[in-house]
C-alpha cells in the first residue's frame, strides 16, 4: 500500500470537506426522495454559497453542484464575476430590490424570490430591455410570519390571473421559508400549505406560465419539504460544516 502524506495540503482538506458534505446531503436528498415515492432527480439542490467566498464556492461546483444560490444580489454579482466561464447557474434566492433587478438579470438563471407586483413589474421591464426572458418564482408568505416577505396565500389567484401582461416573464413556480418557530412539524404544514395552494391554483395559469417548481427546503428542513412536493432545495449550512465558517 503506498504511504498516506501525514496530513494532507489545506486546499485538498477543504475541498474534501465540501465533498463529503455534498456527498451526506444528496444522500439524504434521495433517502427522503424514496420515502415519498418521488425520483430523486426531480429535486434540484441549490447550493446557498453565501457564507463562504468565491474560491470556496468553486470547491462545491467541482464537487459536482451546478445550482450556486446567494441571497444577497451584490453577492451574487461579485461571485458571478469571480466564477466567470464555469458552468455555474445562479440563483438569486433573497429579496430582491427593484434598482438591482438589472444586473442581477445578466448573471441568474433564475429569480426565487419575487414577492410583490412592483417587483414583478420591474422585472418584465428590465428583461424586456434586456431583450431576454427572466425566468422567476413568486414568494408566498405561507407562515404569516408578519417579519417576512412574500404575496399572501390570499393574493395570490389576482397575482396568477394577471401572469399574462408579463410578456417577459417566465414564472415557473412558487417559493416559501418556513416559519422560524415550531420545528419540524410547523415547517412540514407549512409546505404542505404552500403546495395545496399550488395545485389550486394550477388550472388558472395563463399560457407561457406553470407553477411546476416548488423552492422550499433549507438545510434544517429539506426533508420535510421533499415529502411535501418540493423540486428545487436551498441548502447553505449544511455543505460548509467543518470549515470553521
Ligand atoms: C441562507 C438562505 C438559505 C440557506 O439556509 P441554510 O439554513 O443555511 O441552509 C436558503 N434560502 C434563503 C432565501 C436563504 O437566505
Amino acid at each position: 500500500m503506498p504511504s498516506q502524506p501525514l496530513s494532507p495540503s489545506p486546499m485538498t482538506n477543504r475541498q474534501q470537506v465540501v465533498r463529503d458534505n455534498l456527498a451526506r446531503i444528496r444522500e439524504r436528498v434521495a433517502e427522503a426522495a424514496h420515502a415519498a415515492d418521488r425520483p430523486a432527480e426531480s429535486i434540484t439542490l441549490v447550493g446557498v454559497t453565501k457564507y463562504v467566498d468565491a474560491p470556496t464556492a468553486a470547491l462545491l461546483l467541482e464537487a459536482g453542484c451546478r445550482d450556486l444560490g446567494e441571497s444577497r444580489p451584490q453577492a451574487l454579482w461579485e461571485k458571478a464575476a469571480t466564477l466567470e466561464g464555469k458552468p455555474v447557474r445562479w440563483h438569486q434566492v433573497g429579496h430582491l430590490q427593484r434598482n438591482k433587478v438589472d444586473q442581477t438579470l445578466r448573471h441568474a438563471s433564475l429569480i426565487h424570490a419575487v414577492d410583490s407586483r412592483r417587483l414583478l413589474a420591474a422585472i418584465n421591464s428590465s428583461a424586456a430591455r434586456q431583450d431576454m426572458t427572466a425566468r422567476v418564482l413568486l414568494e408566498v408568505n405561507i407562515s404569516g410570519d408578519a417579519a417576512k416577505h412574500g404575496f399572501s396565500a390570499a393574493d395570490m389567484p389576482t397575482v396568477v390571473a394577471t401572469l399574462g401582461d408579463h410578456a417577459n416573464v417566465q414564472v415557473l413556480g412558487l417559493m416559501a421559508m418556513a416559519a422560524r418557530e415550531g420545528g419540524h412539524a410547523t415547517a412540514r404544514e407549512n409546505f404542505a400549505a404552500l403546495r395545496r395552494l399550488r395545485d389550486n391554483l394550477r388550472s388558472t395559469v395563463p399560457e407561457g406560465h406553470s407553477l411546476s417548481e416548488l423552492s422550499m427546503g433549507m438545510s434544517g428542513d429539506f426533508e420535510e419539504a421533499i415529502a411535501e412536493g418540493s423540486t428545487l432545495i436551498r441548502v447553505g449550512s449544511a455543505l460548509w460544516e467543518g470549515l470553521g465558517i
